[in-house]
């Protein structure tokens, strides 16, 4: 939503309010995105301390601002990712190429070059560089007081060492939650058997359990109800007798941790010194538990939506009917390249200028144009693109067409992304009672065999006392 600063206090602020404020001309508008405005005199509203709270995601980040009681504001920050890594794969190729051209033949030096200890690939910096600025972007705008950050998929720390947190891990809901999520992921949501997507999925004993099967993760997989009940309480030999490879295949996955995607664990983690470093309180939470709490307020999953139910902060309700998440997109801040070149290397076009600016413009910036005449006669808001002729490219949401400079004012400077508006919110206010331990069926709470599991993981201010022990102990890799 709307909010309001004098200089350091912000409060949220509903849009209609807003909008009565700006029109009675005791506020102004302050920055565009994410829209801000700004009390003429001081105003005598009681200050609210905010949460930030971020789900950070490989493609893209869901981020919301809550207060003790609903959502103030929500945007999904889109990462530009893979896009680096082929543009620095360009770079690279084209700088061998010159190479060998340009320079006498030198033979590969060897091992001479060294990377900090804590280095991440650009791409993946990209995403947390992102990310830390717009916390930092949020906290000058509004009295943010704490962060909230999802680290980790599936909280397996939690899973296995119950006291650290209370008992809704030990024999809540919650718990159940972190088992399914796990073997979501770890199968691909597929029925192990036939391999469909279809309907719901259940958790089945692979050896069963009246021939002696155990309660440990490594002996369940995810069944479609209907492979389920015809395998009943067959051994699995038996069961899948005529697909001797899906057997094997099945025996070797169970016991194998998590497929690990260390890139997005490093990413995570890195964030999490990072935000660290802003100097606020960070609380991390772990993905079942966002999904726990996003169901138990009944809200349709988005990145945003996620972001609000990260951690244990999570507020009991929600208010957010009308309101349309703020879509950002990370653009870029421009090209350090001073030739464009074709496919081949050779340079195509004149060399890079060395200003930014063309007539008080830069590319990025948007943009309200109002145009008297010709084709595209009336107002046009979006994204330019400068030429040195003073001829823009615009990109509204519907057209792109050049346009001359002298029609065009500032809406917002450009700082690296654009900006979107997403779909409408639908959601109903829906407020609940805050998580009780409530008992759930006993035969899930043994799942694990605690003495015999043990995780690689160091989370902060706990001590792993217990060692795998016998062979079949699932090590569980953290996202
Ligand atoms: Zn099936």
């Amino acid at each position: 939503m709307y909010w309001i600063q004098i200089r350091n206090p912000a409060i949220g602020v509903h849009p209609a309010r807003a909008r009565k404020l700006l029109t009675e001309g005791k506020a102004a508008v302050f920055r565009r995105y994410p829209f801000t405005i700004i009390f003429k005199s001081k105003s005598k509203d009681e200050i609210k301390e905010l949460r930030c709270k971020i789900d950070p995601g490989a493609k893209t980040t869901g981020l919301a601002i809550v207060s003790e009681t609903n959502i103030v504001w929500c945007a999904e920050l889109e990462h530009r990712g893979f896009q680096i890594r082929e543009k620095l794969n360009d770079r690279r190729t084209l700088r061998r190429s010159r190479r060998n051209r340009k320079t006498r033949y030198r033979k590969p030096r060897f091992l001479n070059r060294k990377r900090p200890s804590c280095w991440l690939a650009p791409s993946l910096m990209s995403r947390v560089f992102n990310i830390e600025s717009w916390v930092k972007k949020l906290c000058r705008l509004a009295p943010i007081t704490a962060i909230s950050q999802e680290l980790v998929r599936f909280d397996t720390q939690k899973m296995i060492d119950p006291e650290i947190n209370g008992t809704e891990y030990q024999r809540g809901e919650l718990f159940g939650y972190e088992v399914r999520e796990y073997l979501l992921e770890k199968f691909n949501r597929t029925c192990v058997y036939c391999g469909t997507k279809q309907g719901p999925t259940h958790l089945d004993h692979f050896h069963p359990k009246s021939k002696g099967g155990s309660d440990r993760v490594s002996n369940l997989v995810l069944s479609c109800v209907k492979c389920n009940q015809k395998k009943d309480n067959q051994l699995p030999a038996d069961f899948l007798s005529d697909r001797p490879k899906l057997l094997a295949r099945l025996e070797k996955q169970r016991k194998q941790p998590l497929a690990d995607t260390a890139a997005v664990n490093a990413t995570r983690w890195k964030l999490k010194e990072v935000l660290e470093a802003t100097g606020l309180p960070v609380e991390v939470g772990s993905g079942g538990l966002t999904k726990f709490n996003r169901r138990r307020l009944g809200v349709t999953k988005s990145h945003w939506s996620d972001a609000a139910c990260v951690g244990k902060s999570t507020p009991n309700s929600l208010n957010i009917k009308g309101y349309q998440p703020l879509l950002i997109k990370a653009m870029g801040r421009g090209s350090r390249q001073m030739v464009n070149s074709d496919k081949y290397g050779f340079p195509r076009g004149a060399p890079k200028s060395k200003h930014k600016f063309v007539c008080g413009f830069q590319t990025g910036d948007i943009v309200k144009a109002i145009v008297p005449q010709g084709k595209y006669t009336g107002t046009h808001t979006g994204r330019i693109a400068v030429r040195y002729t003073g001829s823009f490219k615009l990109k509204t949401k519907t057209q792109s067409f050049s346009i001359n400079h002298k029609y065009c004012r500032y809406i917002h400077k450009s700082d690296g992304f654009s900006y979107g508006f997403g779909e409408l919110v639908n959601q109903k206010v829906k407020v609940v009672k805050p998580v009780i331990n409530q008992l759930i069926n006993p035969t899930q709470l043994n799942l694990f065999d605690t003495a015999e599991f043990s995780t690689q993981t160091t989370q902060t201010k706990t001590k792993r006392t217990r060692k795998a022990k016998g062979t079949e102990g699932e090590q569980l890799t953290l996202f």
